[in-house]
C-alpha cells in the first residue's frame, strides 16, 4: 500500500509518498522565504503554494518511481494551519483523488508530527513534548485520542525565543543564536512560571528584555532564559510521566535541535528510567511524509473524508482526532 501525503499548513508546502512499512519513497518540499531570507507573509502563502504544487508533486512521483496509479490513499493536512496555506494542498488533494479515483483521508498536522516521530525513533506509547514556533503541548495518548495534558497559556517557546532574538537584533530564527550566546552566560533571577501541567513563557520575555535595558549581560540573560524556560518544561514533562506511568518522552519540532534542552531532558528521563528520544532533525520540521504516513495509519483503519467532509479545518486540535491504530496501548487516568 502506497500513501500521497501533502503537506501545506504553514510556510511549507511537501510533498511525500511512503509505503505500508514506513519506507520513505519520497520528500520535496519548499519553504516560503521573505526576501530578508526569512519568516513569511500570510498572504502570500497561496501564491507560493500554488505555484510550485505541481512540480513537486511530479518530482516526487518521479522520486518514487511510481505512477499516481500505484498510489492508494490520497493525504493532505487538513488543519490546523493558515486557510490560504491549507486551500493549496487541500484542493490539489481532492483534485487528485477524483481524477484518479483514490480515497482521500484528511490528516491533523499535529498528529502527524507525532506519528513520524513514533515511527522513526520507534517509540511506542510516548509522552510528546511538542515545542516549534507554533506550538508547545505536551501530549500524551489516553483513551483513543491523543490529549494535551500541558500546553503553554500565552506564547510558544520557539516564539518566545525568537522574539528575545529579535530584540536583541538578530535575525529569524532566533533560538539557534541564543543557544549560542547562552554558552558563556551564568543564572541570574528569572521568574519560573508553571500553572499545574501548564507553562508561560511571555513573562520571561518581558524580564529578559527589562534585564537587558538595564544593562545585564546578555549572555546572561540568554543562559538564564534558557536555563528557566527549558526546566519548566522538564517539569510538567515530569510530571504528565507520573500521572500517566509512561515510559517514554519523545521531542518533537524545531525547538528540539537544543542541545541544552536535550541534556535536561535527558537527566530527567535517565532518573526516572524512561527512554529518551527526539524526531530526526530532518523530519522535525513540516514535510509531506508525515503527512502521508499517519493517512496512511488512517485508512488502514477505516478512516476515509468524504468529498463534502474535505474543507480545511483551521483550528483543527489534536484532541478531536480519533487515533485507532493507538487502541491497543489504552490507558485510563486515574
Ligand atoms: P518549527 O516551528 O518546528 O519549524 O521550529 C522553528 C522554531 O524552532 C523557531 O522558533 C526556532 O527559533 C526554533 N529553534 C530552531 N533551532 C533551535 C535551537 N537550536 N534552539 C532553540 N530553538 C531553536
Ligand atoms: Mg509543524
Amino acid at each position: 500500500m502506497i500513501s500521497l501525503g501533502i503537506e501545506s499548513t504553514a510556510h511549507t508546502i511537501g510533498i511525500g509518498i511512503i509505503d505500508e512499512n514506513g519506507g520513505i519513497l519520497a520528500d520535496e518540499r519548499d519553504m516560503m522565504k521573505t526576501k530578508e531570507g526569512s519568516g513569511f507573509i500570510p498572504r502570500e502563502l497561496f501564491e507560493h503554494h500554488q505555484k510550485i504544487a505541481v512540480d513537486l508533486l511530479k518530482k516526487a512521483i518521479d522520486k518514487a518511481e511510481i505512477t499516481i496509479r500505484d498510489v492508494d490513499v490520497i493525504s493532505f493536512s487538513q488543519g490546523m494551519g493558515i486557510p490560504n496555506a491549507l486551500r493549496v494542498g487541500a484542493s490539489l488533494a481532492r483534485y487528485l483523488a477524483i481524477k484518479y479515483k483514490k480515497p482521500l483521508v484528511g490528516v491533523n498536522h499535529g498528529v502527524a508530527h507525532i506519528e513520524i516521530g513514533r515511527l522513526l525513533t520507534k517509540t511506542k506509547d510516548p509522552v510528546v513534548v511538542y515545542i516549534s514556533g507554533g506550538n508547545t503541548q505536551i501530549i500524551t495518548y489516553v483513551d483513543g485520542r491523543y490529549r494535551i495534558l500541558g500546553e503553554t497559556e500565552d506564547i510558544p517557546l520557539g516564539n518566545a525565543l525568537d522574539e528575545l532574538a529579535r530584540f536583541l537584533n538578530y535575525p529569524m530564527p532566533g533560538g539557534p543564536k541564543i543557544e549560542e550566546l547562552a554558552k558563556k552566560g551564568k543564572y541570574v533571577d528569572f521568574p519560573y512560571v508553571v500553572k499545574g501541567s501548564n507553562v508561560s513563557f511571555s513573562g520571561l520575555v518581558t524580564h529578559a528584555k527589562r534585564l537587558i535595558k538595564k544593562g545585564f549581560k546578555v549572555e546572561d540573560v540568554c543562559f538564564s532564559f534558557q536555563e528557566t524556560a527549558f526546566a519548566m518544561l522538564v517539569e510538567v514533562t515530569e510530571r504528565v510521566l507520573a500521572h500517566t506511568e509512561k515510559n517514554e518522552v519523545l521531542v518533537v519540532g524545531g525547538v528540539a535541535r537544543n542541545k541544552r534542552l536535550q541534556e535536561m531532558f535527558r537527566i530527567m528521563c535517565k532518573e526516572r528510567g524512561a527512554r529518551f528520544e527526539i524526531v530526526p532533525f530532518k523530519y522535525a520540521g513540516d514535510n509531506g511524509v508525515m503527512i502521508a504516513w499517519t493517512g496512511l495509519l488512517s485508512y488502514k483503519h477505516g478512516i476515509i473524508t468524504k468529498m463534502d467532509e474535505s474543507k480545511i479545518l483551521q483550528k483543527w486540535r489534536i484532541d478531536e482526532v480519533e487515533v485507532p491504530w493507538m487502541k491497543s496501548r489504552s490507558i485510563h487516568l486515574r
